[in-house]
C-alpha cells in the first residue's frame, strides 16, 4: 500500500503553525523569568550565584549537608559547588547510579572583555584599563557602547570584594571607545576585518577628572580612579594584580520583534542552556535514572581549566555518589555509572540568517521558531574534533522527543568546509558515555547581543525535561 506523503515526509515547518494558545502563553510566560535571569547572571561567577538560589527555593541543598539515612540519603536533590565557577545539580533516582545517570551539561562562560593583571593607565588626560577579551569575537563589535564591569577582588588579607557596576542607568557604565569615521580612513579602512579593532586597541575608558590630592603625584587622573576604587571598595593598584575582572554589555535583555517573538541579550550562549537544563532539573521530581545537570566553564577558550568540562570534577560528582553507600570497589563502580551514563551537551547553535545564506547549507540549517536543534556531531570540515552521537542513541532520543510532544529540528553550524564550532561533548564522550549536543539555535552568536527565539527556549526546555523524566531502557 502507498504510503501518505505526511508519513514519508519530514516536516519542517514553524512551531506556532497550530500552537493552541495555552502553550503560545506558556512560552512567553517561561521567556519573563528567563530574561530576568539573563539580567543577573552576567559572568561565570554571577550565573553560578543565580543557579544556587534558584536551586535552594527548590530545596536543594549543598552536598555537604547531605548524609546517609536508613533508606537512601537524607537529601535526593543536592548541589555540588566547584571554585564558585561550575556547579552540578543532582537529583538522585530510582535506580542505582551504576546503572548510569542522564547528564544535561551547559556552560557558565561566555565571550567578554577581560581585565588585565596591571591594567590601569593614563594617556592623553584619560584613565584606561588594558583588557584581554576572552572567547570568539569579532571584536569591532564591543567597542563604542556602554559596558558593565563585574568580578571579585580579594584585598589584602583576604577579603573578597564582589563587584558588579553600570547595568543600571543610575551607575556609570564604561566604554571601549572607537575612533570617528571622519579620521578612521587610512588606518581601519585597510586593514581586514577582524583586525579593524586590534586586541590592544580595546582599552576601556574609566575617568577624566585629575585628582587634587598629591601635587607631586605624574598621573593624577588614575590616580583620582584608584582614590575611588580605594573609597568605594578598598582596592589598591595591588589587589587589581589578582582580581577577576570582566566588562560585558551594559544592556537590558530585551524582546525583539514586532510580536515580541526573539530575545536580545548579552550570553544567551550558552546561559540559555544554564536556564532551561536549571528548569528541567528543578521539574524533574523523582527520575528513574539519577540525574546530574552541570554547569561548567571555559567552554569558550576550548575547554581548558579545573572548572571546564575536561576538569576531574566531572568524575568527583560522580564519586562523591557513590561514596555515600560506603560499598566497596569505587572505581569499578564509577567506571560502570559513567559508561552507562546518557548525555546531552546542552549548547546553542547558529540558525540560519537569510541575509547570509551563502554561509549555511539550507537543508541542514536549524530555522528560528523551529524548536529544539539535534545536533548528531559538531567539529568542523571533515568532521575534525567532532563528537558524533551514535544512530542508536539520536534514534532513541527523537522517539522520546516525539512521544513527549516536543517540536525538533537537526541543524550542522555553516557549510562544510566553512562553519564549525566544538562543544563539550567530545570531552564526555571520552568517558564512554553517549552523547549528543541538543540545544537551541540562536542568532549573531558571540555578538554583544545574541537572538533567541521564545519558542525554540522552551522547545530547549521541554527536550531536557523529556530526557531528565525518561523511563524505560534506551537498549543502544
Ligand atoms: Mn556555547
Ligand atoms: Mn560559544
Amino acid at each position: 500500500m502507498k504510503k501518505d506523503s505526511k508519513e514519508l515526509l519530514l516536516k519542517k515547518e514553524s512551531g506556532y503553525k497550530g500552537l493552541k494558545a495555552d502553550k503560545h502563553k506558556k512560552v512567553f510566560d517561561f521567556a519573563k523569568g528567563y530574561k530576568k535571569f539573563l539580567d543577573a547572571a552576567r559572568t561565570d561567577r554571577e550565573t553560578i550565584d543565580e543557579v544556587i538560589k534558584m536551586a535552594e527555593k527548590q530545596g536543594y541543598v549543598d552536598i555537604k549537608k547531605v548524609k546517609r539515612a536508613a533508606k537512601g540519603l537524607s537529601h535526593d536533590r543536592f548541589y555540588v559547588l566547584n571554585r564558585n565557577k561550575s556547579m552540578a545539580l543532582v537529583n538522585m533516582g530510582r535506580r542505582p547510579l551504576t546503572e548510569g545517570a542522564h547528564l544535561l551539561l551547559s556552560h557558565v562562560d561566555c565571550p567578554r572583555i577581560d581585565i588585565k593583571a596591571t591594567p590601569v593607565y593614563e594617556e592623553g588626560g584619560m584613565c584606561f584599563f588594558k583588557t584581554h577579551y576572552y572567547g570568539g569575537i569579532k571584536k569591532f563589535q564591543w567597542i563604542s557602547a556602554p559596558m558593565s564591569l563585574h568580578g571579585v577582588v580579594i584585598l589584602k588579607g583576604g577579603k573578597k570584594v564582589k563587584i558588579s557596576l553600570g547595568d543600571s542607568l543610575d551607575e556609570p557604565a564604561f566604554m571601549l571607545p572607537d575612533l570617528a569615521i571622519h579620521v578612521s580612513g587610512k588606518l581601519q579602512g585597510e586593514r581586514k576585518y577582524n583586525e579593524v579593532i586590534k586586541g590592544e586597541e580595546l582599552n576601556l575608558l574609566v575617568g577624566t577628572i585629575p585628582a587634587e590630592t598629591d601635587e607631586k603625584a605624574k598621573d593624577k587622573v588614575k590616580l583620582n580612579v584608584l582614590e575611588i576604587l580605594h573609597k568605594k571598595y578598598g582596592i589598591t593598584e595591588k589587589d587589581l594584580v589578582s582580581a577577576e575582572l570582566s566588562v560585558v554589555p551594559a544592556m537590558r535583555t530585551q524582546d525583539i520583534g514586532f510580536d515580541a517573538s526573539m530575545i536580545g541579550g548579552y550570553g544567551h550562549d550558552d546561559r540559555a542552556c544554564v536556564y532551561t537544563t536549571a528548569l528541567a532539573a528543578f521539574e524533574a521530581k523523582k527520575p528513574e535514572y539519577t540525574s546530574i545537570t552541570y554547569f561548567l566553564d571555559r567552554e569558550e577558550i576550548s575547554s581548558a581549566g579545573n572548572t571546564s568540562a575536561t576538569s576531574l570534577f566531572i568524575s568527583d560528582v560522580y564519586e562523591a555518589i557513590l561514596a555515600f553507600d560506603g560499598e566497596s570497589g569505587l572505581y569499578h563502580r564509577l567506571r560502570k555509572a559513567q559508561s552507562n551514563s546518557k548525555a546531552i551537551s546542552a549548547d546553542t547553535t547558529e540558525a540560519y540568517n537569510p541575509t547570509w545564506k551563502a554561509v549555511f547549507d539550507s537543508h541542514n540549517v536549524p530555522n528560528v521558531n523551529g524548536g529544539v536543534t539535534i545536533c548528531k556531531f559538531t567539529g568542523a570540515g571533515g568532521k575534525r574534533d567532532s563528537s558524533e552521537a551514535s544512530s542508536e542513541f539520536m534514534a532513541a532520543l527523537i522517539e522520546l522527543f516525539d512521544k513527549s510532544g516536543v517540536k525538533w529540528q537537526t541543524g550542522e553550524l555553516g557549510k562544510v568546509d566553512e562553519g564549525g564550532g566544538g562543544t563539550v561533548a567530545k570531552f564526555l564522550a571520552s568517558y564512554n558515555m553517549d552523547v549528543i549536543d541538543i540545544g537551541p539555535a540562536c542568532m549573531s552568536l558571540h555578538s554583544p547581543t545574541e537572538l533567541i527565539s521564545k519558542f525554540d527556549l522552551y522547545s530547549s526546555y521541554e527536550a531536557y525535561l523529556s530526557f531528565l523524566n525518561f523511563k524505560g531502557e534506551f537498549n543502544l
